[in-house]
């Protein structure tokens, strides 16, 4: 599915401008300096069982997809240690969010928060709507669900920017070219771009 720019435009506002109250008016996202692309790393511990291999593999998987989909607007290098200061994506093995009660652990296989089985999720940590301090937890499978590798790319777009999914991101589909051209276009604008203003990028086939 390819949305008109219009459509693009739409699923940014909801996905990201609105999706967090005390945000800003426009866009928030990882900054990089100056005018530079975003350098964001991303923690994959060391696996210590076949699933979490599995789990790092996809990883590393959805690092690729990312490097590919927003080349020049977001560069993503794996770390195998936990950054010492500053924010950063953290992998996280069979931590993901099951509401107390639920047995739904397909529709609740993953999910971004500020930590392990965590559901509250991850807005701009500044006013100016950078979210650079942040360390996103991918909380990656419960034991009781599947993790393909779609939903671990899905959930990489939550940890840079997008809360509310939309057509595209989340159903019919965990991702989709709706969800790599929202991506593209939200990294092509600067931070704290207005909905009215945003230049829509398509991301490459
Ligand atoms: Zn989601």
């Amino acid at each position: 599915m390819n949305g008109s720019n219009t459509q693009v435009v739409a699923d940014i506002t909801s996905a990201n401008i609105n999706s967090w109250s005390g945000g800003t008016s426009g866009t928030n996202r990882w900054v990089g300096a100056g005018a530079s692309a975003p350098q964001i790393a991303v923690f994959i511990p060391t696996p210590t069982t076949a699933t979490e291999t599995d789990l790092a593999t996809k990883a590393r998987g959805a690092i690729a997809a990312h490097n590919y989909k927003l080349a020049g607007s977001a560069v993503f290098s794996e770390v195998s240690t936990a950054p010492a200061s500053g924010g950063y994506f953290r992998v996280s093995y069979m931590t993901s969010y099951v509401p107390p009660g639920s047995t739904d652990y397909a529709s609740y296989c993953a999910n971004v928060s500020t930590a392990a089985f965590a559901p509250n999720p991850v807005g701009p940590t500044s006013p100016s709507g950078v979210r650079n301090q942040t360390v996103a937890w991918i909380n990656l499978g419960n034991g009781h669900c599947d993790v393909t590798q779609d939903i671990v790319t899905h959930e990489f777009g939550h940890a840079l920017g997008l809360g509310n999914h939309f057509q595209g991101f989340g159903y019919p589909d965990a991702i989709s070219t709706e969800f790599w051209d929202v991506l593209a276009t939200l990294y092509a604008n600067p931070v704290r771009t207005p909905a009215a203003q945003l230049v829509v990028r398509r991301a490459p086939a």
